[in-house]
């Protein structure tokens, strides 16, 4: 958490969460990962608390940098999950995984784990065995079930509201959509 002080990663506002929900603070990961020293450094850090496996695998955009450090410190290789034209996770761009190969899915910031646990859906549906999921910063008070063992470097208590719940934006406060995906038309 003092990294992502110190490089002004975590914001306070009113944002939409990339999983939808409206929240008081931002964990802008992109911030963090500029630094390679800093990224490397959670790399190691994070690979010390996964078990050692044949691939790491993470849902591009915002798992890739944190994701290609776990997998250098674990000395494994390291592949990606994209959505296609509908939306769906897939692994494009000839990734392949042999049946049976163990994989461990990293994430930058888990708040629902629903980008998680779509990795590793694809993962098993290819034949691997996934040991763990892991992520920088647990936003979900570690609540969210992925259904394997999960680490995370810190857990945050960061309410998440639905928009329709949400007292920021009762008092009119005008939301940010800080994430990767691109805005929506309007
Ligand atoms: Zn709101």
């Amino acid at each position: 958490m003092d990294a992502f002080r110190e490089t002004g990663a975590y914001l306070k506002g009113h944002f939409q969460l990339t999983s939808g929900l409206h929240s008081s603070e931002y964990l802008q990961c992109a911030l963090v990962l500029q630094h390679p020293q800093i990224a490397e450094r959670l790399g190691r850090e994070l690979a010390a608390h996964v078990p050692a496996c044949d691939v790491v695998a993470s849902p591009a955009l915002g798992g890739l940098i944190i994701g290609h450090e776990v997998a250098r410190a674990l000395g494994c290789r390291f592949i990606f999950t994209e959505r296609d034209a509908n939306r769906k996770m897939s692994l494009r761009r000839g990734f392949d995984l042999r049946r049976g190969e163990t994989a461990v899915v990293i994430e930058d910031v888990v708040t629902t784990g629903g980008s998680t646990r779509e990795v590793i859906e694809v993962l098993q549906a290819a034949g691997a065995r996934v040991l763990a999921a892991g992520s920088i910063i647990d936003r979900s008070g570690g609540r969210a079930d992925l259904g394997v063992p999960r680490v995370a470097l810190a857990t945050l208590e960061a309410a998440a509201w639905e928009p329709g719940e949400c007292p920021l934006c009762k008092q009119g406060i005008p939301v940010e959509k800080p994430g990767s995906r691109p805005a929506e038309p309007k």
